[in-house]
């Protein structure tokens, strides 16, 4: 059996986890967030980076630090996890669902303007496959409406725009360490403050309202419920099993991407044939190969393509169902045009295998995937 994903551990994940034990301090904030938080604010370039539960956490925080109030509309993809749109509808807000562009699946950002109303406040730029939006266009334009952007770079740690890392072009991002994604804590997030006028109050919101970063720091001499707010940050349990994974991330996107590579090279003929169509990575981006996909003729194929794969012990799995096409989306949200590429990408994309130590078998998967197309 070839399972769809695997989490990868570095080996070190326990020995950092025991420290932190022997250290006695289990509640966030510790040494191994520290160490977490200033490896991301130097490898990414962002003003502050915050631990948090999960790239849904982080999400909704940014929903809160940029007081989202009911009725504010949020221009974000249809092809999305929930948690982008969801973050923003616990606040009241409209998520408002644009097209995604054919070629990498991520939001069109020429149709971005015809979706803005007096009502829109922010962009959602969420970087599928951990391949960046097209963001010299999404920042040109949220800065001639004056509006927001927040990279959902959930899926995009490690890649980079024209040279700047995923998650410090906008004015917030948010990453994710699920299980699922490239580096992993189990459960697990941050959220990314590049406008400095959100780093204070972010911390504040993190920690249930009060300024006790501040008073930690010496900066207030008592603390205080001084804002909204919730629990957002991890125990130092997770931060430590976490920089076991951050001291690896470069050797771990590497292996990824030559198994990417892999894949790429080998579907190349099939593709010739046109019996499937290829990811696409637009010559402005490096990517941390987080996804390989194909893309099938139609639905049909597309299930008779899974099946097949599990009938010889080989997990594939296709994602998303488009937001407004789901009994929350279609209550909540609003399609801005129409979602032509959405429905018909999202019916034909098929995720393959890809996670550490897949090298041994990725030729026999390979071989039963040309097999089947
Ligand atoms: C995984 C993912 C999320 C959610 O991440 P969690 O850490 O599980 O909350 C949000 N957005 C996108 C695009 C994702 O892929």
């Amino acid at each position: 059996m070839i399972p769809f994903n695997k989490p990868y551990m570095t080996g070190k994940e326990l020995w950092y986890v025991s420290q932190a034990h022997a250290n006695g301090h289990l509640a966030g904030d510790g040494i191994f967030t520290k160490k977490c938080s200033s490896w991301l604010e130097q490898r990414i370039g962002c003003r502050k980076a915050l631990l948090t539960h999960s790239c849904t956490a982080a999400l909704e925080m940014a929903a809160i630090l940029v007081h989202i109030v009911p009725g504010d509309e949020i221009i974000m993809p249809s092809y999305t996890f929930v948690s982008t749109a969801n973050a923003f509808v616990l606040r009241g807000g409209v998520p408002v669902f644009v097209d995604i562009r054919q070629d990498t699946l991520n939001i069109d950002e020429t149709l971005i303007e015809a979706a803005i109303t007096p009502k829109t406040r922010a962009i959602v730029a969420v970087h599928y496959a951990g391949v960046s939006c097209e963001m010299d266009t999404i920042m040109a334009i949220a800065e001639r409406h004056n509006l927001l952007v927040i990279e959902d770079a959930a899926q995009g740690i490690m890649s980079s725009y024209k040279g700047r890392p995923l998650g410090s072009i906008g004015h917030l991002g948010a990453l994710s360490f699920h299980e699922t994604k490239n580096i992993i804590s189990g459960e697990g997030g941050a959220l990314l403050v590049n406008d400095p006028c959100y780093a204070e109050q972010a911390e504040i919101i993190r920690e249930k309202g009060t300024n006790r970063s501040l008073f930690f720091r010496g900066q207030v001499d008592k603390y205080t419920w001084v804002d909204f707010g919730s629990s957002y940050l991890p125990s130092e349990l997770i931060a430590a099993f976490l920089w076991a994974q951050m001291e690896d991330a470069d050797s771990i996107t590497r292996r990824r991407l030559d198994i990417w590579d892999v894949y790429h090279k080998n579907f190349e003929a099939v593709e010739q044939r046109e019996k499937i169509r290829r990811p696409i990575v637009p010559p402005d981006c490096i990517h941390n190969a987080h996804m390989y996909y194909l893309l099938l003729p139609d639905l049909d194929r597309r299930t008779s393509f899974i099946t097949a794969m599990r009938e010889k012990g080989i997990g594939t799995v296709f994602h998303y169902v488009p937001l407004d096409s789901s009994p929350m989306g279609s209550k909540w949200g609003r399609k801005s045009g129409t979602l032509t590429q959405t429905q018909l990408l999202s019916d034909q994309l098929v995720r393959l295998p890809l996670w550490l130590g897949l090298e041994e078998s990725q030729a026999e998967v390979i071989q039963h995937i040309i097999a089947e197309l």
